[in-house]
């Protein structure tokens, strides 16, 4: 505290995120980043942007990012009117708080979801209610189809007009859960709010369930948002986008072009584009890490773990004798680091990153050792 600081920062309750430990050799399965290298094109395609003597980094990139708005259009069957990018889909969903979702009335998320949409309403001046997930930690759409649950008290029905919800956000699949929810829920979210912005954040959609993408032309009410960083392999490139309605677009484009006219640096437009190209490695990969989730699902279950659906690139998993602090504190002794969240509901989980098969393995033994 500083008396420099603005009532605005005084307020603020930033994001933290999972550490980015500087410890090699570390079996690091805490932030979801992809076990595996990203497409070879990429780093091909950065090189030819570079040059021979990178002289073109002196000039400023493009600011729309034509040739990647191009690039994900084509890949989604889309138009580039309705393709937004961004510094990371974390800079997209900060845009589409302030552009969509900053209105008179409340917006929703579940109670047990990505901690940083809190974290934009509170920068934003955003009024938020949560919405308690199920007893089986799945959203459950009629909380958010006019017959909700109140908040803090599970299982009360309330009835919410539909003037009364200023927009609607959840991942799909749900983080930290990895619960899907399927597409005609979805659907029917959408269509049950057509005077609200239903924002699917689909960070994990491509390790196992349906984009929502395809609908974005039968709702002008909704905004997919996905990135880079996870089915991709480019969490260290920052390439987010978000897809919807022209005019929810410009939203995005009017706040991004009153904040930062570059977001996306000349070597993230070449490498996302070219990793957006190369679809047989993309498959392979998410291929490889759904087959390594489906074991990890099976080795944690045989070691007592119960451990929910997962259509992501983690695991969210309790032990019914186990503290789940104690048990990250001591895989971490192992030099293994998972992420535990101390919040109600979820503290006894341990969130999961899935890795290679080897790494995976190694958390299997470790547990195994201090499971006794
Ligand atoms: C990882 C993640 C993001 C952010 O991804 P970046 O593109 O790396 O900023 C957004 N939403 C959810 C739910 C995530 O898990």
């Amino acid at each position: 505290m500083s008396r420099f600081w603005s009532q605005v920062v005084r307020d603020l309750t930033p994001y933290v995120p999972g550490e980015q430990p500087k410890i090699a050799n570390l079996v690091k399965l805490n932030t979801n980043e992809n076990p595996y290298p990203p497409s070879p094109r990429v780093l091909a395609a950065i090189q030819e942007e570079l040059g021979e003597d990178a002289a073109r980094l002196r000039l400023y990139p493009d600011p729309n990012a034509d040739r990647l708005k191009a690039a994900v259009a084509a890949r989604y069957g889309v138009t580039a009117s309705q393709v937004f990018v961004g510094n990371g889909s974390d800079e997209v969903l900060a845009h589409v708080f302030m552009a969509l979702l900053k209105h008179e009335a409340p917006i929703l998320f579940p109670d047990i979801t990505y901690s940083f949409y809190p974290v934009y309403c509170g920068l934003y001046g955003v009024d938020y209610r949560t919405v308690p997930l199920a007893d089986d930690f799945t959203i459950d759409p009629a909380d958010y189809i006019g017959q909700r649950k109140h908040p803090g008290s599970r299982g009360q029905p309330e009835k919410m007009a539909k003037n009364e919800i200023g927009g609607i956000i959840f991942p799909n699949p749900n983080a930290p859960t990895g619960c899907l929810l399927a597409l005609d829920a979805i659907e029917r979210i959408v269509s049950a709010n057509p005077d609200a912005v239903v924002v699917v954040d689909e960070a994990y959609i491509d390790f196992g369930g349906e984009t929502a993408i395809g609908l974005v032309d039968r709702h002008d009410n909704l905004l997919v948002v996905h990135t880079l960083s996870k089915s991709r392999s480019l969490a260290g490139l920052r390439v987010g986008f978000a897809v919807g309605h022209p005019a929810l677009i410009e939203a995005l484009e009017r706040v991004k072009n009153s904040f930062n006219s570059y977001p996306l640096d000349r070597l993230a437009i070449a490498g996302a584009v070219a990793a957006l190209d190369d679809e047989p490695h993309f498959e392979r990969t998410c291929t490889a890490v759904i087959d390594s989730r489906r074991q990890l699902t099976s080795d944690l279950a045989g070691l007592g773990f119960e451990v929910l659906p997962s259509a992501a690139n983690f695991v969210f998993a309790r032990h019914p004798q186990h503290d789940g602090a104690a048990l990250a504190q001591a895989l971490r002794q192992r030099s293994i680091i998972v992420r535990h969240f101390r919040l109600p509901r979820i503290d006894q989980f341990l969130r999961i990153t899935v890795g290679t098969d080897a790494e995976c393995a190694a958390l299997t033994e470790a547990l195994r050792a201090i499971l006794g």
